[in-house]
């Protein structure tokens, strides 16, 4: 295990724990949540190191190949049909700040946004990702070629105008190194999409250490608008649009309703799900956060 005693966005040592949460998908062992009295952020600590963190990635969830989803078998059918369409957005999204051009989808996974983009045809894409399954998984399913994590430094510096991380920042141990390897590689008027579970959401505060969002250990970190905003300005980046995922919130709250042991997590997750999203209308605080970021 990997104690920290500072935190990871402003370098403060101010850290008190304000949460447990167990391991609802791999392990069932029981991680804590401190958060930075300096700056607001909060993390999963301790935490497994790299080396230790790969049985935790054993699951249904995470297993790329996995087969039937037992138990989660409707959601996930319901979860693959909004998935394209949500890909659609995302890209028209891009579009609306770059028409064309190089884009990294970092952490690409199973590959189902990268071969979205290929599809489309006005980019050139690289995926890349830490794991030798979804590398093997996309070149079998999609025939594209990924890159492994471990080759980011061998790419040019400023060859990407747009870099997306759907849910992956929150998964990185060298977090600061991410993202002055993020900085080297984007071109000055690129655009990062990154896209998080957010703390401050009304579900995260619903279902508390229930809430699906945390996913410890795998989720190191659990951002909200603030904590994001400051890591970014760090780097030499800022937030210029803060956008909904609007699916994420009834299907973090699904699986949040099985966490708790609730009978008919369906139904009791989608109107959580949607009192989430209204209560986000007037906050801001979805379930999951889309950010836009532009070099300083
Ligand atoms: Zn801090």
């Amino acid at each position: 295990m990997e104690h920290l005693s500072f935190c990871l966005v402003c370098g403060g040592n101010h850290l008190a724990k304000e949460i447990s949460c167990t391991d609802f998908v791999a392990s069932a062992e029981t991680f804590d949540l401190f958060r930075c009295a300096d700056c607001g952020f909060l993390f999963t600590n301790p935490r497994p190191s790299v080396r230790e963190i790969g049985p935790y990635y054993q699951s249904d969830r995470y297993v790329s190949h996995a087969g039937s989803k037992e138990g989660f078998s409707f959601m996930y059918k319901v979860y693959d049909v909004v998935r394209d369409y949500s890909i659609g957005r995302k890209i028209k999204l891009i579009k609306s700040f770059h028409p064309s051009g190089d884009i990294m989808d970092l952490g690409c996974g199973l590959g189902y946004f990268l071969n979205a983009l290929h599809k489309d045809g006005s980019f050139k894409p690289v995926g890349v990702d830490v794991s030798d399954e979804a590398v093997t998984y996309v070149k079998q399913h999609f025939g594209i070629i990924v890159r492994k994590e471990s080759e980011l430094d061998s790419f040019e510096p400023n060859s990407f105008d747009a870099i997306t991380q759907w849910h992956v920042l929150e998964h990185v141990h060298a977090l600061n190194e991410r993202m002055q390897q993020l900085k080297r590689l984007l071109k000055k008027d690129g655009t990062l999409f990154i896209a998080v579970p957010n703390s401050s959401s009304w579900d995260a505060k619903y279902y508390g250490a229930h809430w699906d969002g945390y996913d410890v250990p795998r989720h190191l970190y659990h951002f909200n608008k603030i904590s994001f905003s400051l890591l970014m300005q760090k780097h030499g980046f800022k937030v210029v649009q803060t956008r909904a995922l609007v699916f994420d919130a009834p299907y973090i709250s699904m699986r949040s309703e099985v966490h708790r042991g609730s009978g008919g997590a369906f139904l009791r997750g989608a109107a959580s799900g949607l009192v989430s999203t209204v209560n986000a209308w007037f906050s801001g605080n979805y379930s999951s956060l889309l950010f836009v970021v532009k070099n300083v």
